[in-house]
């Protein structure tokens, strides 16, 4: 067996740990003779799984008592209705700030259920920066202000929470969660799907302030309306327990690796080295503002386009995969996960730099 390095922006690298304890216990989990894959959702065993998996995430977020935390089907773009629908609570319009491919795509859902109001936006440059907090117009009677901590595809990611507006804070990390602590206080909502940096696909997590829920709009499907699936523990239809169980498992690697303070650290070493490396070689650059450069997704470009593709092929020769940037961005792109080694990150420039050489 060969295991490869590979930047995938999701589904992406598990820690191998995780895959070798799945494996371990696939057939029998804890001397049960099941498979958790087989177990009755309302079992005890499972329910021992779910409640684990409900207190790690708590603890390792530090999730204050007057929050739920739910977990869902339908990843952040089910969230993309869901927020409108569940949190308008009667009003007309929210705030959606655009930074990139992923906060257009919960603009466009969200038009379907509300007014949307572009507190600010980045596309004027291509999406490489963040318009400056001062410059957000925002709409005070909206029913909250959405904004994505982290833009995937563009490589943009917020080191500063906006503290603009006493509207509840929305936001979908689904490529940053679990990367850094957070004060959860500052939130109203928080979202993200499972396949960055929790799991493999298929698990949203939702963290939202108690006064939040309850409200939903009489159409909203009963899946959907956070107060049903909230008083049913996120089991009001069948969950995605394998999942739920593998989520759990990245938890208690995470909480081993000394938790968010200590992964933090690693996310910051790794993200500098590369940086630095891609801003002092002459073929290799990245387009985004210094300020808002993404820990978890490095976009980056050759100066001359035609060597991508023998960029890609040889990386890939050389165990590293899935390097090929979003389409809409072109280039390549490094997506550097909790689950990403630190060797990972040093075979990449250390690769880089060959490539460099001989071009
Ligand atoms: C991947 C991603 C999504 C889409 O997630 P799905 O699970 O496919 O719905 C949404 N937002 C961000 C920031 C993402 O990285």
């Amino acid at each position: 067996m060969s295991r490869i390095f590979n930047f995938s922006a999701g589904p992406s690298m598990l820690p191998e740990e995780v895959l070798l304890q799945a494996r371990e216990e696939m057939l029998d989990w804890q001397k049960t003779g099941m498979s958790v894959m087989e177990m009755s959702h309302r079992g005890k065993h499972f329910l021992a799984i779910a409640e684990q998996l409900s207190a790690d995430l708590i603890e390792l977020l530090n999730i204050p008592d007057n929050y739920k935390v739910l977990f869902l089907q339908g990843g952040a773009t089910a969230q993309f209705a869901m927020i409108p629908l569940n949190i308008l609570a009667g009003k007309k319009t929210a705030n959606y700030v655009l930074t990139g491919a992923w906060s257009k795509k919960a603009i466009k859902e969200a038009e379907k259920y509300c007014d949307v109001n572009i507190a600010a936006s980045s596309e004027s440059d291509n999406f490489t920066s963040i318009p400056d907090f001062n410059s957000w117009q925002i709409d005070q009677q909206a029913g909250y202000l959405h904004y994505t901590p982290n833009e995937t595809i563009h490589g943009v990611e917020f080191h500063q929470v906006p503290e603009v507006t006493d509207l509840p804070l929305v936001v979908d990390m689904s490529s940053n969660i679990l990367s850094k602590p957070l004060d959860i206080n500052q939130y109203g909502l928080i979202y993200a799907g499972s396949q960055k940096n929790m799991g493999p696909a298929g698990v949203t997590v939702v963290i939202v302030r108690e006064d939040l829920v309850g409200n939903a709009d009489a159409a909203t499907p009963s899946v959907f309306d956070y107060a049903e699936q909230s008083s049913s523990d996120s089991m009001l239809n069948t969950p995605a327990t394998y999942n739920w169980y593998l989520v759990g498992l990245v938890l208690q690697w995470l909480k081993k690796q000394g938790g968010l303070v200590a992964i933090e650290k690693l996310n910051i070493r790794k993200s500098n080295k590369l940086y630095q490396f891609i801003d002092e070689s002459s073929l290799y650059s990245n387009p985004v503002d210094k300020a808002c450069r993404s820990r978890m997704n490095i976009p980056f470009i050759l100066k001359d386009s035609a060597l991508d593709g023998e960029f890609l092929q040889q990386a890939q020769a050389n165990g590293l995969e899935a390097l090929k940037g979003h389409r809409s961005v072109g280039g390549m792109r490094a997506s550097i996960y909790n689950a990403m080694p630190e060797q990972g990150v040093d075979a990449l420039i250390q690769f880089m730099a060959e490539f460099e050489r001989t071009h």
